[in-house]
């Protein structure tokens, strides 16, 4: 390590990743961007000496950055991609017969053909590198088919092991890796996810943000940054304002011809143009260290992107900060260019995951805590760097009983319908919709009406902040255990008052309207159930103090059931089942 890199000692997890590979184990390592994922397969393609280590990148870009980089350290590494003619290919091929190559890297397109299958037979491979490996799975945030199909590897070449490395993946994506991949029993690493270098600062952004992004810029005189836009348009627009304002800024994104592209590029590399304005093509594979700030001028598209996007601040470990600017606006648009995806069930997937990124913008929880818990890791909080942690501590107003009546129409409604018309029905609109679904039947239809729509989309957003609430894959309004829990009565919800100051004033309007008790609700129904069935009317079965008092002690066995006011002994034979059953399910 320190002949070929420099390096004195490991990163996390390097050493274990490194022993896996030596040990010939299949691997999976998740370590968050800069954490030093390259060196883990690097340095043992360097132990097995006279074999070749195959590595799978999935863009051109960063293949031709490694190999530069590995040649100047005096590695011996080539390629094999399509910008490659005949020529270049058969000097890949020579190399390789002749054992000159530690390592090669190569596209998914070209990993899938039938030539590099055969490649694989001829040469001595001593492990097959799949870098990014979260484009395997259709639940990660860069999907590529190409990659998909690459289980090929271990069915057909079982005895060579796989490393996997990538820097986002949720337990469920990297579950997907594993068996998309077909690793045998693999070694599982899984780094922090917490960057305790950045400062997270979230803002709404007014109007196009620009007064707020020079604000923060003035804090970062002659210093190296990053702010990312949707669009092209506006990366030049953006670099042209700031540039009328005396900054030291370049646009970069796709659209721009390519020898601009890279011009603007290494102009920043080189610490020549301070700031550059990009979209989010600009970034991968820089390995710019004193980046010391990133600002995001709308929401990113997921959370996975905007962890990757901060993770580009502050390589060097010195504190650098991030600013996210964004609007409700941002969702919509996104929203709507989702719709350009076919398949339902991806397009829905990536819209609750642009919302996701909404919830986190909008909630008070520590944003260190936030991010790192979306990546299932828990954080307590993260000492003051945050915007949230550094906010003094605001009155909070509980809002329980409001939570409990979108809860309950989730629930009554079946749990098949987006906020919208869950909204429609809490507030007892007319809507099509509703009528057509029986939704004006509902005990909670209208039971919300003197609260504004806005106020209730705030009561969702901090339903799903607290996760009470989780979309489906239709992006239906779904309960969480917690959310259970609350509908139960036995958790409550508190916001904090300012941003629920006008929903404060509506509630106390509407704290007449008092919500129906759960669980006499349910027995009620089966005591309407069985009514119709004996032909009776429902007080026959048990009057309504009787059902509220069963409600209350919800007794499960006979000897508790008889101590209900009005529950006698041919009352307990005739219904006392029927309604412990239901207990029995309210109780869990
Ligand atoms: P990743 O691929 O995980 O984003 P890289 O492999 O590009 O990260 O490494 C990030 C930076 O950390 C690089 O500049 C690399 O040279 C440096 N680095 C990696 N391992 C070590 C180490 N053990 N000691 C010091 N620096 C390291």
């Amino acid at each position: 390590m320190q002949n070929y890199f420099g390096f004195n000692s490991f990163r996390p997890l390097q050493r274990e990743s490194i022993e896996a590979i030596i040990n010939k184990k299949d691997l999976l390592t998740i370590l968050p961007t800069g954490g030093g994922k390259s060196l883990c397969y690097q340095l043992p393609a360097l132990y097995f000496e006279g074999q070749v280590t195959v590595v799978i990148s999935p863009l051109i870009a960063l293949i031709n950055d490694q190999v530069i980089n590995l040649g100047l350290n005096n590695i011996k590494a080539d390629k094999l991609t399509s910008e490659l003619n005949n020529e270049e290919i058969s000097e890949v091929y020579r190399k390789l017969n002749n054992k000159e190559l530690s390592l090669l890297y190569v596209s998914p397109e070209r990993a899938n053909m039938e030539s590099f299958k055969a490649l694989l037979r001829q040469v001595d491979v001593s492990f097959i590198v799949i870098d990014e490996a979260h484009c395997v799975s259709e639940w990660g945030h860069e999907f590529r088919p190409d990659y998909r199909k690459l289980h090929f590897l271990k069915e057909e070449f079982p005895h060579i092991p796989i490393a996997a490395f990538t820097a986002t993946a949720t337990c469920k994506v990297a579950d997907d890796i594993v068996s998309a991949l077909k690793l045998d029993n693999p070694t599982r690493l899984k780094g922090s996810f917490f960057r305790d270098n950045l400062i997270l600062n979230v803002k709404k952004r007014v109007a196009n943000g620009r007064k707020e992004l020079v604000n923060f810029l003035k804090n970062y005189d002659d210093e190296s940054g990053i702010i990312y836009t949707f669009t092209r348009k506006e990366t030049e627009e953006i670099a042209s304002f700031l540039q009328s304002r005396g900054f030291n800024a370049l646009a970069y994104h796709a659209g721009l011809k390519s020898e601009i592209r890279k011009e603007n590029q290494d102009k920043f590399i080189r610490d020549e143009t301070k700031i550059i304005v990009a979209t989010i093509a600009f970034g991968m594979g820089i390995d710019k260290s004193n980046v010391r700030f990133v600002v995001h001028m709308d929401l990113p598209k997921s959370m996975e992107s905007y962890y990757q996007e901060i993770g580009r601040a502050g390589r060097d470990g010195l504190k650098s900060e991030c600013l996210l600017l964004y609007a409700m606006g941002d969702v919509v648009k996104k929203s709507e260019l989702m719709n350009s995806i076919e398949d339902e069930v991806y397009k829905n997937f990536a819209k609750n995951k642009i919302e996701e990124l909404y919830n986190y913008a909008n909630s008070r929880q520590c944003r260190h805590q936030a991010v790192t818990g979306y990546f299932e890791e828990s954080l307590i909080e993260c000492e003051n760097l945050c915007d949230n942690c550094q906010k003094e501590a605001v009155e909070e107003i509980d809002i329980t009983q409001e939570a409990r009546m979108l809860l309950s129409t989730i629930y009554r409604s079946g749990q098949n319908f987006g906020s919208a018309h869950i909204v429609d029905v809490i507030k007892g609109s007319k809507n099509k919709k509703v009528i057509e679904n029986g939704h004006d039947r509902l005990s909670v239809y209208g039971i919300g009406k003197e609260i504004s729509k806005d106020s209730w989309g705030l009561v969702i957003d901090k339903l799903f902040e607290k996760k009470a609430v989780k979309r489906g894959d239709f992006r239906q309004l779904m309960l969480t255990s917690f959310g259970a829990n609350v509908l139960k009565g036995k958790q409550n919800i508190y916001a904090d008052v300012d941003i629920f100051e006008e929903v404060a004033k509506e509630i106390s309007l509407d704290k007449e309207h008092e919500i129906k008790d759960e669980n006499f609700e349910a027995l009620r129904e089966v005591r309407a159930e069985l009514a119709s069935q004996k032909g009776v009317p429902a007080y026959v079965v048990f009057s309504d103090a009787t059902l509220k008092e069963i409600a209350k002690k919800l007794p499960c066995d006979e000897e508790s059931f008889l101590d209900i006011n009005g529950v006698g002994k041919v009352k307990l034979e005739r219904y006392g089942e029927v309604f412990m059953n239901k207990v029995k399910e309210l109780k869990q």
